[in-house]
């Protein structure tokens, strides 16, 4: 048993004073508070601990270099292996230590998963979605998981559900990397929508979709994924809420995982810059209608969003109306039950995951702190 000791703690939903975190192997067996501590307690001084953040949409095998998808094209499984690894090693490092890949080739996430479960505090516990399933030439096809028709997509699924995913990701509609897909418009039909999700709940997992424009998050909604990936409300021309669309999510129980952040000084894309003000209000209305919503990263797709950006996404969380405890909420434990983990991983209390963070500072005040980090769990095993 270890005793870890900070001057605060927020511990997934609220934050308290003086906190004792008791840790057996790689759980965390009890919390105390203000009690003494055992004379072989780690202190952490003038810290905030923290779960260890849960990045719930991550893209492992792009490097977030200048051109990940080219680069992605040039190397063979193996070595996009070794760049997923490092990407990991750095988001780990920034205390983010439960990462959702949503999107590889070659199933290259798990086989890092399996590399990670056997050595935990050599990387973050990692939840893969494998190749995420496209239309015929649709967005992203180059990743390996095209597939068309109802029968197909069940087929599909239950492909990868026998891979031993964590998580179905479905691209609802086309992206703004793949040339001849276009993001505000749908790649499948209602009735393939629904049958991606109910075989993935069939095989007990959750079910994501990428969707950007109105008409592709209501047919999520209605089809019953899990969660809405972006959820920008984009149209041919820009990008504009809609308000029934809205109100239906808000009804609903999907969870819209905003992928946000972006490391400063380096280029955004233009049509994400363009749009910023729009997007802002557009996040804005959907949280006022009580929309139910995570702070992701996207992380690896360009420049601007290395692997450790999750940190600037919580703090973009604030511009839509909510405090810091709610944007910390977005990244740990909301966001691990999004993923279907709010049992073991996104709180410090008993029974869970010993997967922690620790910063200078009070991120619960002043939500940049998050960014000074002054030691990282994973599994109980100090990792920084
Ligand atoms: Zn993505």
């Amino acid at each position: 048993m270890r005793a870890i000791r900070a001057a605060r703690l927020f511990d997934g939903v609220t934050t308290t004073d003086n906190p004792i975190v008791y840790v057996e192997g790689g759980t965390v067996v009890s919390v105390a508070h203000g009690g003494p501590a055992p004379a072989d307690a780690l202190d952490l001084g003038a810290v905030t601990l923290l779960p260890g953040l849960v990045d719930a949409h991550t893209h492992l095998v792009f490097d977030a270099g200048a051109d990940p998808v080219a680069r992605l094209h040039a190397v063979d499984d193996d070595e996009l292996l070794r760049g997923a690894k490092v990407a990991a090693t750095r988001a780990l490092h920034a205390g983010i230590t439960t990462v959702r890949d949503l999107g590889d080739r070659g199933y290259v996430a798990l086989r890092l998963r399996a590399q990670f479960a056997a050595a935990p505090h050599t990387g973050p516990h990692v939840l893969a979605a494998g190749p995420p399933l496209t239309s015929p030439r649709g967005h992203c096809w180059w990743l390996g998981g095209e597939v068309s028709g109802v029968a197909g997509i069940r087929a599909a699924v239950a492909e990868h559900a026998a891979r031993g995913v964590d998580v179905i990701k479905v691209l609802a509609t086309g992206g703004e990397i793949t040339p001849g897909t276009k993001p505000y418009l749908l790649q499948f039909s209602p009735e393939e929508l629904a049958a991606a999700a109910d075989e993935a709940h069939r095989h007990g997992l959750p079910a994501a979709a990428h969707a950007h424009s109105a008409p592709a998050i209501a047919a999520a909604v209605d089809a019953g994924f899990d969660t809405v990936e972006h959820g920008s409300f984009l149209t041919a021309d820009g990008a504009a809420a809609d308000p029934a669309v809205i109100g239906k999510l808000a009804a609903s129980d999907t969870v819209v995982s905003a992928t946000l952040g972006y490391l400063p000084g380096q280029p955004v894309n233009p049509r994400t810059a363009a749009l910023s003000a729009t997007l802002t209000a557009i996040f804005q209305q959907q949280r006022r209608a009580g929309v139910r919503m995570i702070v992701t990263s996207d992380a690896g797709i360009d420049a601007s969003k290395p692997h450790d950006v999750l940190a600037y996404a919580a703090e973009m969380f604030l511009l839509f109306g909510d405090g810091p405890e709610a944007a910390l909420r977005a990244v740990t434990a909301d966001a691990a039950a999004a993923c279907g983990v709010g049992a073991t991983k996104g709180r410090v209390a008993a029974g869970y995951d010993a997967d922690l963070l620790a910063v200078a500072g009070d991120p619960t005040t002043d939500i940049a702190a998050l960014r000074d980090v002054r030691a990282v769990f994973r599994a109980g095993v100090r990792v920084r």
